[in-house]
């Protein structure tokens, strides 16, 4: 089994792979999903030794968080799980809206404790920025949340680098969650560089570009869902991703290893990424995902993986 790797400053260890858990119960993300299938996929995490459970209010609304509790309360043993679950959308006459106050952000972390039947969160993510609240405030309240053991780590996710540089102010920032893969490297510019200098973990969302370097996807391949809208996805532009993907076809093939784990693998060479979270819509693909930690990349490889992604 990997070792572990520590989550930035903090006192939490996680198995590089972890667990995206938008479709655990995430009913209103996607179409099609069952619950018993999600706590199966959660059970099937921890069963082979990921550890590392990514959740938020917003995936059901409430429902991953539900289901991910159910799990973990039926298995007794709460100090198996490192759970990251993040707050920030308020429904204000049905429409969602972002708020970063103090106040809401502790109602959120109180109503995330109880969907998870826990008395701690191992990281809590501010979800979304909001426009109104100073992210060093916002963050202050997540210290004091901290000290009084509600949450173990603070963290926040799409943020500007000119919010992270608030939020983390005082230092107190432990993990970033922020879009990059291969395909979209904007982050490359300014928040992995800063995560680097200043010791705090970037845990990157859709590794995968939502299913685009899992290496499956064919050129007369056409999707009705989100993906039907993404960029990645249209025309020429979704050709042309799909020939880099080939060519890291022919770098798998080599090793005796997938496109998915080649292109996770490689993230995991980059300085601040500690951990994935790469999504799962059954217990398979939790167990495929984990032979990524079989792949071993070399230098050489490294670079030409870069270089494709570079053009
Ligand atoms: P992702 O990891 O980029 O893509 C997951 C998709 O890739 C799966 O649904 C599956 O799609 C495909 N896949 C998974 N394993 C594979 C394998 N071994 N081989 C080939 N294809 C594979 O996207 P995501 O799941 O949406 O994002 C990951 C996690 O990031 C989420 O679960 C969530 O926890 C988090 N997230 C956070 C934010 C935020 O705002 N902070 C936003 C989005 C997501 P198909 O089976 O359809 O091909």
């Amino acid at each position: 089994m990997a070792e572990q790797v520590r989550l930035g400053k903090t006192n939490l260890y996680v198995r590089p792979i972890g667990l995206g858990a938008n479709k655990v119960g995430g009913h209103n993300l996607f179409s099609g999903l069952n619950n018993e299938t999600g706590k199966e996929v959660v059970r099937t995490a921890l069963d082979n030794g990921i550890n590392f459970l990514d959740t938020a209010f917003i995936y059901g609304p409430e429902h991953s968080e539900r289901l991910i509790g159910e799990v973990l309360k039926e298995r007794g043993q709460r100090d198996e799980a490192v759970i990251a679950t993040k707050g920030a959308h308020k429904f204000v006459n049905g429409e969602v809206v972002f708020d970063n106050s103090p106040a809401f952000l502790r109602e959120s972390v109180e109503s995330s404790l109880k969907r998870l039947q826990t008395d701690y969160i191992d990281l809590f993510y501010i979800h979304f920025p909001d426009e109104a609240t100073p992210k060093a405030e916002a963050v202050g309240e997540l210290k004091k949340l901290k000290d009084e053991g509600k949450i173990r780590a603070i963290g926040v996710s799409n943020f500007s680098i000119e919010q992270l540089k608030d939020a983390n102010s005082d230092g107190y920032v432990d993990v970033l969650q922020s879009h990059y893969n291969l395909l979209q490297r904007e982050a490359e510019k300014d928040l992995l560089p800063y995560t680097k200098e200043n010791g705090i973990s970037f845990v990157p969302y859709f590794p995968l570009a939502s299913g685009l370097l899992g290496g499956k996807y064919t050129k007369d391949m056409t999707f009705t869902d989100i993906r039907a809208k993404d960029p990645l996805f249209q025309g020429e532009a979704f050709a042309r991703n799909l020939d880099k993907v080939e060519q890291v076809r022919e770098i798998a093939n080599a090793l005796n290893a997938e496109v998915a784990h080649v292109v996770l693998a490689w993230y995991l060479t980059r300085d601040s990424i500690d951990a994935l979270i790469p999504g799962a819509k059954g217990p398979e693909q939790v167990l495929a995902n984990l032979k990524t930690l079989e792949v071993q990349l070399s230098q050489a490889d490294i670079e030409k993986i870069d270089r494709i992604f570079q053009s």
